[in-house]
């Protein structure tokens, strides 16, 4: 394999772990915290979330392997919770197997799971709610959506999921994505806890009221993680009659808990001037970072620690290095960065890599670095090369 390290992910555990612990912090005492994997997948940052005592909540097959996998080398037997839309026969196999919760999303994900002769499931309805936030100008509910089903079809499904033979666990609801006002959280868990309230007394077993997420976090551009000063003691007065009741109060978050632990090494691979403008051409574009902000889902670049700024001037565009215009990261104020600079981009642990257009273009893979206790414990890197699929 040859490699090439013009471009590098690094993953800190112990920052991840720094991040869980603070999250923690902002959410009720007797709370429980999954890992949304979708964030990041790498095997080592799903391990050691599940050593620090969260569970995991995945979102198809592959992840599900991944995520059962973790849980046996972190050796703990922390809850895997199964989400996502048309969820197919063997995604279900696969959950019914490794004992994982399932967050039904419809009634067609029932009748596959009847068709398996699969019953006595832990099982949640994951419901799209109706309210709309009053407080805040949240878009998020109350509109059509294609994840779970909606409220006033919940009690439908609920009743159905104890007629097929299931255990009715308890119910899941999420909401949106980096919010960072602590009154939209608060909202959104408002809206949550109400629902969970209403189907705490129809459950088996411990009642998992997942209410979701959505903590915010600066994406690839410098920012602390952010701090919430009122939103344990909120949320907490929210939660309470629920864990009266001795519901299980759950939360769930990728991109707090991952966000902060990556960090994006590229080189700049060119820098050129066309009609007036300059160009830097990095090693990593949107094949590395940032697959999502072709799609609007993500903010823009920017490399840290901040280059010397030309002032005034055209901007610059910092781009990737493949042949497509959609591979912009940003425009930016000119800068002083030369071929062969390092730049460095913060806060890539959650969306980066696995969230990007890695195969498009072909080119080499950015390694990936795992440190741990101040050393580094692994490299990995994953291509697909031409060797594996036609074998010689
Ligand atoms: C994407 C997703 C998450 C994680 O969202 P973050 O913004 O990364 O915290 C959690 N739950 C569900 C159901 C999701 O789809």
């Amino acid at each position: 394999m040859n490699t090439d390290d013009t471009s590098t992910y690094v993953y800190d555990l112990d920052e991840l772990a720094a991040s869980i612990d603070e999250l923690r912090a902002h959410l009720p005492t007797q709370s429980a915290l999954l890992y949304s994997i979708k964030a990041n997948p790498h095997p080592y940052i799903v391990e050691h979330a599940a050593r620090h005592g969260a569970g995991l909540e995945v979102s198809s097959e592959g992840e599900l392997a991944i995520a059962s996998a973790a849980r046996v080398r972190a050796n703990t037997d922390a809850e895997i919770v199964c989400t996502g839309p048309g969820k197919t026969t063997d995604y279900l196999e696969s959950a019914v197997e490794k004992g994982a919760v399932i967050s039904i999303e419809s009634p067609t994900e029932l009748t596959r799971l009847r068709e398996l002769g699969s019953t006595g499931q832990n099982v949640l309805v994951r419901i799209n709610a109706t309210a709309t936030s009053q407080r805040s100008g949240l878009q998020m509910t109350g509109t059509a959506s294609p994840f779970g089903v909606d409220e006033q079809d919940a009690d439908t499904v609920v009743r159905r999921v104890i007629d097929d033979g299931h255990n009715f666990r308890g119910v899941h609801l999420y909401m949106g994505s980096n919010i960072l006002s602590e009154d939209d959280l608060v909202d959104q868990f408002e809206i949550s806890t109400r629902i969970a309230d209403h189907y705490v007394d129809y459950g088996s077993g411990t009642f998992i009221a997942d209410l979701g997420g959505g903590f915010g976090h600066p994406f690839a551009a410098p920012g602390p993680r952010p701090r919430w000063q009122g939103l344990r003691r909120r949320v907490e007065s929210l939660t309470e009659r629920l864990s009266a009741r001795r519901a299980l109060v759950t939360f769930e978050s990728g991109r707090y808990i991952a966000g902060s632990c990556g960090t994006l090494s590229a080189t700049v691979l060119d820098v050129k001037q066309s009609k007036g403008q300059r160009f830097v051409v990095l090693s990593s574009g949107v094949n590395h970072l940032g697959g999502l902000s072709g799609l609007r889902r993500l903010p823009r670049t920017r490399v840290a620690p901040t280059p010397y700024e030309h002032g005034g001037g055209t901007p610059e565009s910092l781009v990737g290095p493949l042949c497509t215009p959609v591979d912009v990261l940003n425009k930016q104020s000119p800068t002083n960065l030369e071929v062969g600079d390092t730049v460095t981009i913060p806060n890539v642990g959650a969306y980066g890599l696995s969230a990007s257009l890695a195969n498009f273009l072909s080119h080499p893979y950015p390694t990936e670095h795992i440190r741990f206790g101040g050393r580094l414990i692994a490299t990995t890197r994953s291509q697909i090369t031409y060797q594996e699929v036609v074998p010689t």
